[in-house]
């Protein structure tokens, strides 16, 4: 089996990194940055959403473990403790692989034929970097509302307890392919109106988000954060790929949501 193991930077994550690699070369696996099966990474959820997009091109050949060297991550469950007991499972069992669903948008601009298509596996969002985000937002090709206000954020079921959980979206289980959008402050008065609420929409059903005003967005796909100019528009729908954990033992969802958010 080949694999890889990524690292937060930290020196605490380096020295992990590097005493998982030595155990794994003892084992007999071999150590593949370009083609691993398993991605191993060192640090926190930041450090495994940067793997995933590091290896975003090969979804299908990868699978994702990692392990928190600060606070329990949603993606990073493993801890530092633990490293032999995970390097043993690695080495020695096959794994069962869970996938949970990923977000595409893909970006049009004017005056430019081609597209812009990336894939997120916490959220995109979309703000205007001056004044208000003025939107149209349509559903399965139908007008929804125009959205006036701070922004919009667009996540997937596994990204719903980031960003998403903060604007007062709802936690939902990744098991289900859905894509969630919550608003950041609308503008709600006599002259314009949204829903308020947060939509929940299954597979298939598209959101486009169309700019009404000339403005610069400020569009993030997880932790990267770029500016466009002319924008089109912004269409978000469940990806046909899934991000594909190793999974060595019984840690369900909602645990992990009680343990991060409620206590024990
Ligand atoms: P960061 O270091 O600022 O991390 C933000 C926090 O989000 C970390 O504590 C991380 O553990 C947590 N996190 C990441 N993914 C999560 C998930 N799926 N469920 C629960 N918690 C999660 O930035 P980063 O590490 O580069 O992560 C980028 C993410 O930060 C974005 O995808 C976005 O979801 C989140 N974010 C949240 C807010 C907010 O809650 N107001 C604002 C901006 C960004």
């Amino acid at each position: 089996m080949h694999y890889a193991v990524t690292s937060r930077g930290d020196e605490t994550s380096n020295a992990l990194q590097q005493k998982i690699k030595n155990y794994l070369n003892e084992f007999g696996l071999i150590f593949d940055e370009d083609e691993p099966d398993i991605v191993v990474t060192v640090g926190g959820d930041g450090t495994l959403l940067q793997a995933f997009h590091d290896y975003a091109h090969r979804l299908d050949a990868t699978c994702f473990v990692g392990i928190h060297t600060g606070h329990l991550g949603f993606y990073a469950d493993w801890m530092p403790e633990e490293v032999e007991k995970l390097i043993i499972h690695i080495a020695k069992t096959p794994f069962q692989v869970v996938e949970y669903p990923l977000l595409e948008v893909v970006i049009r601009h004017f005056g430019d034929e081609k597209s812009e298509r990336y894939l997120a596996l916490n959220e995109c969002t979309v703000k205007s970097v001056e004044g208000s985000l003025v939107s149209n937002v349509s559903i399965k090709g139908e007008l929804f509302e125009t959205f006036r206000g701070d922004g919009l954020c667009v996540s997937t079921p596994s990204g719903s307890t980031a960003y998403n959980k903060a604007l007062g979206g709802a936690i939902l289980h990744p098991s289900l392919a859905t894509l969630q959008i919550a608003e950041m402050a609308s503008i709600n008065n006599r002259v314009y109106r949204t829903v308020g609420s947060p939509l929940v929409l299954p597979q298939h059903h598209t959101c486009l988000l169309k700019p009404l005003n000339d403005v610069d967005l400020q569009i993030t796909i997880d932790h990267y954060s770029l500016v466009h100019k002319k924008v089109k528009s912004i269409q978000c729908r469940v990806a046909d790929e899934k991000i594909r954990f190793a999974r060595f033992r019984p840690f369900p969802f909602w645990k992990r949501v009680k343990e991060s958010f409620v206590g024990d």
